[in-house]
């Protein structure tokens, strides 16, 4: 086997103990990163995955943050940088849910759900592009100065009911994502986001908890199964490697075409 597509690179998973995160934190160091696996809550399961990836012969630790918080984010970084030396590739993937009926949302709800999915994302953003332009390309490492993967949504672009605060976040992420990919292009820094559609993970297990919940949801999805969290892991890996090397700016929908209107199926 030739050269491992990331290896040499050091990466950084937001939220990487559980769900989405967790399989993107495995599937960038079996690729060859060493990963730093962030966690809020649950020790434990940061200590699992960091066990999984060093079985399998990778290296990773995990890193303590509340991604909202600015102390705790500099933090992380530092340790980041005292532990691994740099950063190439940072997944923003922390995200939290707090739903309620737009007239009954506590300003609470609003804040926590904006805090984490998206001034968390800025935040973190902000940590790696520092160090993206105080070291540039390392042409043997990788062809640009660093990489930002934000986990967005299909709630980028769909509306949703009960989810004002989500969806709000989401929209937010891609407005980050492409200011960010417009005024760093030029410094060889790459921003996309990852907008997955129904995924198998902690967040969405009420949507999916009965063979009725299930159904209802597999309308919304023309392709006609739920995804899983390989299915993210795997597009983040290219996107993060050279091969996606001339992509900044893109929102790449991974939702087995929840977002191809699949109410017009049938001619609307
Ligand atoms: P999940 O609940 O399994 O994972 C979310 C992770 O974020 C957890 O590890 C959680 O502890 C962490 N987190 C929450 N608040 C944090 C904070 N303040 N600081 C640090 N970490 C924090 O859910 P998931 O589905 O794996 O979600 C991952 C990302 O994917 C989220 O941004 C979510 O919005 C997005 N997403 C998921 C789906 C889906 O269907 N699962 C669809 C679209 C988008």
């Amino acid at each position: 086997m030739g050269k491992k597509h990331l290896s040499g690179q050091k990466a950084l998973v937001t939220g990487a103990n559980s769900g989405i995160g967790a399989t993107v934190a495995k599937e960038l160091a079996k690729a060859g990163a060493a990963v730093a696996v962030n966690y809020v809550v649950n020790p434990e399961e940061a200590q699992r995955v960091v066990g999984e990836i060093k079985e399998s012969g990778g290296e990773a630790m995990a890193l303590r943050a509340d991604v909202s918080n600015e102390d705790h984010v500099q933090m992380m970084f530092r340790e980041m940088f005292t532990r691994f030396g740099t950063i190439d590739i940072l997944i923003n993937n922390a995200g939290i849910q707090r739903d309620a009926p737009f007239a009954e949302m506590s300003l609470d709800y609003w804040n926590t759900v904006i805090s984490v999915n998206l001034t968390g994302q800025f935040l973190c953003a902000r940590e790696a592009v520092k160090e993206f332009l105080r070291r540039g390309v390392v042409p043997d490492v990788s062809c640009a100065a660093g990489k930002i993967i934000c986990m967005s949504s299909v709630h980028e672009v769909i509306p949703w009911t009960n989810h004002a605060n989500y969806a709000a976040s989401k929209g937010g992420v891609m407005m980050l994502m492409k200011s960010m990919a417009q005024e760093l292009a030029p410094r060889r820094i790459r921003v996309n986001s990852i907008c997955p559609g129904a995924i198998k993970t902690p967040i969405n297990v009420s949507a999916r908890s009965t063979p009725e919940a299930e159904k209802a949801l597999l309308k919304f999805i023309p392709y006609g199964r739920i995804g899983e969290t390989d299915d993210i892991g795997r597009v983040a890996v290219w996107l993060a490697s050279d091969d996606a090397d001339y992509i900044t700016g893109a929102s790449l929908f991974v939702d087995g075409g929840m977002t191809l209107y699949p109410g017009f199926s049938t001619g609307g």
